[in-house]
């Protein structure tokens, strides 16, 4: 079984030289500890924490999976004394604010650090990454006191956090929360109803879990204007910051899934449990916001992780399988065969695993600059500042955790096929990577939600195509700068061409809708996938321009690190961005197709 390497080169690339963190960390109140020097440090370490604490446990985890054992999770050997390691070496902090335990560092190096944690161990770093959602819930819509209680533990990795919204009738639909709080005359409220599906619902990592949960007090409004947001820890803390009495949360059983196995997925049963109220009562909705916020750009990480981590082991195997001769002659006359790598089709397949992990990891960190800005407004009370850089990440959020994860399961399905069958034998690890990978198109909202959200929302009913028109201007200024420059003109003359058609479609699609609301709900996915494309040969062109630049000019990377940018961005424009144009055709065609037929025709079955 191969092990995860931490992309560092890359990483640094993206970070030093195209989009210019050092000076980016300057205007931010919580750069001025983030020197190149610190950044390095941390990527450094974080790189050889996940290569050799967390890498090891990931076929170990998944072949053990979790127990539930009277009553209490238990998860697979190595789990409890790599997370003592993560916690000790203050790891959950790092982007939290230094009044807290944190180490105040910007928010986007803990998006980095997830990134790394997350490709060597998925289950391991979704312990970690809801604790964080539950940590920012907390900063933004906790009370003085629920801070003071909560946020030092769970900075310090002491306690965890999870996210309970799931029920066993809706998921998507949060409307339908059925749980309910009743308030007591302490002023504390008391919860019962049943959670599904919840990650890290319970486990033997941390000495307290707090749950964040949605429920519903007794004379609430129906649907999602009737549900409030509650605090309902595992153990009652005591006034002295300590772990008290067991509160009536239960997990009830682990859920046997497809992939994630060291990940705990849980039921829980809340049985007048003590909850405490964030925020105004029946808006817990809105503050439950920030945790899915939180929640899907980490998911987004899971697309680009994958396709990382299956790139890597699939380009190793090709390195070493032979199978044939190249067509264009013998590579390797000394070997019995040539090694696949020199067979275009399944240089078809790396490079395409190649240009999503890189382009897919230049996204988000594109976008993670946008989320510093947005932390540092709130950190300064500057809610204009807030305003802003949350709209703008706000288009890019689904389209991030929509197109990557679809793209992840795509780069994860060819790195098993570059191994032939011997990618769905275990031992490869191939198999694991699609498994594990196959869930993230669907919590967090799934591709279809997101694709409404984007369109239905943010593009439509929020902005009348202005989220659309602003994110292209910036495309369609960066294209025109590259125009004469003869290696990036095709580059920026395709930009040129679909920034217009991205404006015209959202125009067509919100005149179809207006006849026929299905057309919102039917082109959907289409314009989110179509929005992906255009938005990664953005940030691919923006890599080759900073090659191209570099290869003149020198810079911290070898020519040839700079040549196989180039190349990848060309092979993107070439292979993967025509895709865009089916998306453009399907999207704009009538509903009708997918609606005319009655429910009850639709099967062909007796
Ligand atoms: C391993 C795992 C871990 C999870 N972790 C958590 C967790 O920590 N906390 C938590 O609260 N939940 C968690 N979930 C739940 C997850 O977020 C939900 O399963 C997901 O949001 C989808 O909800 P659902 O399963 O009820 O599907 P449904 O809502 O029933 O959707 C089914 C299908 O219908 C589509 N659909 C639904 N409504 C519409 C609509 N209006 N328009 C168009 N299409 C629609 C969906 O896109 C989907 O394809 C987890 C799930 C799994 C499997």
């Amino acid at each position: 079984m191969p092990s995860y390497k931490a992309p560092l080169r890359d990483m640094k690339f993206l970070l030093n030289e195209v989009f210019d963190y050092p000076g980016h960390y300057r205007t931010l109140s919580t750069g001025a500890n983030a020197t190149p020097d610190i950044v390095d440090a941390v990527l450094n370490e974080c790189g050889r924490f996940c290569e050799e604490v967390l890498s090891p446990l990931y076929q170990t985890g998944d072949e053990e999976g979790c127990r539930l054992e009277d009553g209490e999770v238990r998860t697979p050997n190595g789990f409890r004394d790599a997370y003592q390691q993560y916690a000790s070496g203050g790891w959950q902090g790092l982007s939290a604010p230094e009044e807290f335990g944190g180490q105040g560092l910007p928010a986007s190096m803990g998006l980095f650090k997830q990134e790394m944690m997350g490709t060597a161990n998925w289950s391991f770093s979704m312990y970690p990454g809801l604790s964080l959602g539950a940590m920012n819930t907390l900063f933004l819509h906790g009370s003085d006191e629920q801070q003071q209680t909560y946020l030092e533990p769970l900075v310090e990795g002491r306690w965890s956090g999870t996210m309970c919204l799931t029920e066993p009738q809706c998921g998507t639909d949060l409307g339908q929360v059925k749980t309910r709080a009743e308030p007591r005359a302490d002023g504390s409220y008391q919860l019962t109803g049943t959670k599904i599906f919840i990650s890290s619902g319970d486990h033997d990592l941390t000495e307290n879990i707090i749950h964040i949960v949605l429920a519903r007090l007794p004379d609430a409004p129906k649907g999602t204007r009737g549900i409030s947001l509650f605090i309902v820890p595992k153990f009652l803390p005591t006034p002295d910051g300590g772990v008290g009495e067991r509160n009536g949360v239960t997990c009830g059983g682990l859920e046997k899934k497809m992939g994630i196995k060291a990940s705990a997925t849980c039921v829980l049963n809340f049985d007048h449990a003590t909850g405490y109220l964030i925020g105004p009562e029946n808006q817990g909705l809105e503050c439950m916001f920030t945790f899915m916020n939180t929640a899907r750009i980490g998911t987004a990480i899971q697309g680009v992780g994958p396709a990382e981590l299956s790139y890597q082991w699939a380009l190793d195997y090709a390195r070493e399988r032979r199978s044939m001769r190249a067509l264009s002659g013998k590579k390797e006359p000394e070997q019995v065969a040539d090694a696949l790598i020199y067979h275009a089709d399944v240089r078809r397949m790396l490079m395409t695993q190649k240009a999503i992990a890189e382009g897919g990891r230049a996204m988000l960190y594109y976008a993670a600059r946008l989320a510093d800005h947005m932390v540092d407004g709130h950190m300064r009370g500057d809610q204009e500042a807030v305003d802003k850089y949350d709209d703008k990440l706000g288009f890019l959020t689904p389209i991030l955790k929509g197109f990557l994860t679809e793209l992840g399961n795509e780069a994860a399905n060819l790195g098993m096929q570059v191994f032939g069958g011997h990618g769905y034998i275990r031992e490869h690890g191939m198999e694991q990577i699609v498994r594990d990978t196959r869930i993230a198109t669907l919590y967090e909202g799934t591709t279809g939600i997101q694709a409404l959200d984007l369109l239905g929302r943010k593009v439509l009913l929020m902005t009348r195509g202005g989220a659309v028109r602003e994110f292209t201007l910036k495309v369609a200024n960066f294209a025109r700068k590259h125009l004469t420059n003869s290696q990036l003109r095709p580059m920026a003359l395709e930009l040129l061409k679909l920034t217009g058609q991205w404006n015209w479609l959202t125009v067509r699609v919100m005149l179809a809708a207006r006849k026929d609301r299905d057309v919102v709900s039917s082109a959907a996915t289409d314009f989110l996938m179509y929005s992906g494309y255009v938005t990664m040969a953005y940030i691919w062109a923006r890599q080759a321009a900073v090659a191209v630049a570099k290869l003149d000019t020198g810079g911290e990377e070898s020519e040839a690190f700079y040549r196989a940018k180039l190349a990848t961005a060309e092979f993107y424009y070439q292979r993967l961005l025509p895709r865009a144009l089916g998306h453009a055709t399907t999207m704009l065609a009538p509903a009708n197709t997918m609606m005319q037929l009655e429910a009850g025709d639709m099967a062909c079955t007796r």
